[in-house]
């Protein structure tokens, strides 16, 4: 009886923090911008239901390539749309002391910071989430037997360096795991959350301490990965006063670009190689958890896969929400995640749309010649 009487967050029974759970992946498809499309080719990729897409072959452009996924969410998907059913349902783990994380993957200029962020009139997963979270804890009652209470960090790994964005000015934090093998990070600011306006109160200021500089693809291109914890600790109000943790991470990651393409020099390519390291890993560390064959999951190759390593794959909830664009300056940019988010893709013998089969042969030709210039092999 007295065995249970643990202070510190409960430990899974054994076997189960060797289990390795699936990162649900959802693709969120942003809407056609015409600005974005000077020579006015039209999308080149196009949702089929609530799970596929598919995306013109630059091989042959009589082909589509089409992916599956867990959900695709298409162009008229609202935002509360994308959080009740990419995110919602992961919410009521943290109050059980269980880890979630929910990731914004892609290109700059696909969507990212609307996904997570929004804007005043269409709120994104961030700010749904934390409501979510002070209303599930507010809906318990009493008969639950715990008190439950809600803090924040907010963080962000810029060049491999962990900044505090709730502490501007302050060094490169490491990252550490205690005894439990739950990761932390020692020094970093963590503030408790009494509502949702005294989230906003430190979330708002904080986000404009973030570091930017702009590229040829986007003034405010973000070149580092902004990463929000929210922790609920509960603790039991009797004896033997049991205590447990859930984290959930929310996380912007930096721009998915092949960066060879923005003429990048001197600081900014050391920049992107950093970047690059970091969604590099998260993507090895990925597929190596949807494999189902995980013998090793290198979370210790990169500042982000390391602090998400006890939030990610093991017992945790995951999702990735891969954002892409759909007009053709964004074509590889968006092949390329998609091949990152998709295990599984179809060639289909059939033409894209009469008007894209028609007209953009010199695009995709020109697409072709441009990819090929770069060195890349597909
Ligand atoms: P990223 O963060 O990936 O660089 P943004 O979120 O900044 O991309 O999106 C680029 C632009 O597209 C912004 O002006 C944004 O408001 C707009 N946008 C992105 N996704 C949507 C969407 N689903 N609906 C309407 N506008 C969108
Ligand atoms: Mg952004």
């Amino acid at each position: 009886f007295f065995g249970i009487a643990n202070m510190a967050q409960r430990v899974a029974p054994d076997g189960a923090n060797k289990k390795t759970s699936r990162v649900r992946v959802a693709v969120r498809l942003r809407p056609y911008m015409g600005k974005q499309d000077e020579k006015g080719e039209g999308p080149c990729v196009r949702g089929l239901d609530s799970q596929n897409l598919e995306i013109i072959n630059w091989r042959n452009a009589m082909e589509t390539v089409k992916y599956h996924f867990d959900v695709f969410h298409d162009e008229k998907t609202t935002q509360q749309e994308v959080f009740v059913s990419s995110v919602k349902p992961i919410l009521p783990h943290i109050l059980n002391g269980q880890n979630a994380s929910v990731f914004a993957y892609g290109p700059t200029g696909a969507g990212k910071t609307h996904t997570m962020l929004g804007s005043s009139e269409q709120l994104g997963v961030i700010p749904h989430a934390v409501q979510e979270v002070f209303s599930l804890v507010k809906a318990k009652d009493v008969e639950d037997g715990w008190d439950y209470s809600i803090g924040m960090s907010y963080l962000e790994i810029y060049n491999e360096k962990v900044l505090d964005l709730l502490s501007p000015g302050s060094q490169d934090l490491s990252i550490r795991e205690d005894k439990d093998k739950n990761i932390l990070i020692p020094g970093l600011t963590h503030t408790t959350i009494s509502s949702f306006s005294d989230f906003e109160k430190h979330f708002i200021p904080a986000s404009l301490n973030r570091t930017t500089a702009s590229t040829k693809l986007n003034h405010r291109s973000s070149r580092s990965h902004a990463i929000l914890l929210i922790k609920v600790v509960r603790t039991q109000r009797t004896f033997p006063h049991r205590q447990q943790t859930g984290k959930l991470y929310l996380v912007d990651l930096a721009g998915s670009e092949d960066n060879r393409r923005t003429g990048n020099q001197g600081i900014r390519l050391k920049e992107s190689g950093a970047i690059n390291l970091s969604l590099f890993t998260l993507s090895k560390v990925v597929d190596s958890l949807n494999s189902g064959t995980a013998i090793r999951v290198p979370y210790r190759d990169s500042k982000l896969t390391r602090l998400l390593q006890d939030s990610l794959g093991g017992s945790a909830h995951s999702v990735m929400i891969t954002n892409i664009a759909p007009e053709y300056k964004y074509y590889f940019d968006t092949f390329n995640a998609l091949n990152f988010a998709a295990k599984s893709k179809l060639i289909v013998n059939k033409p894209f749309t009469r008007e894209t089969v028609a007209v953009p042969v010199l695009p995709v030709k020109r697409a072709r010649e441009d990819h090929e210039a770069r060195g890349s092999g597909s």
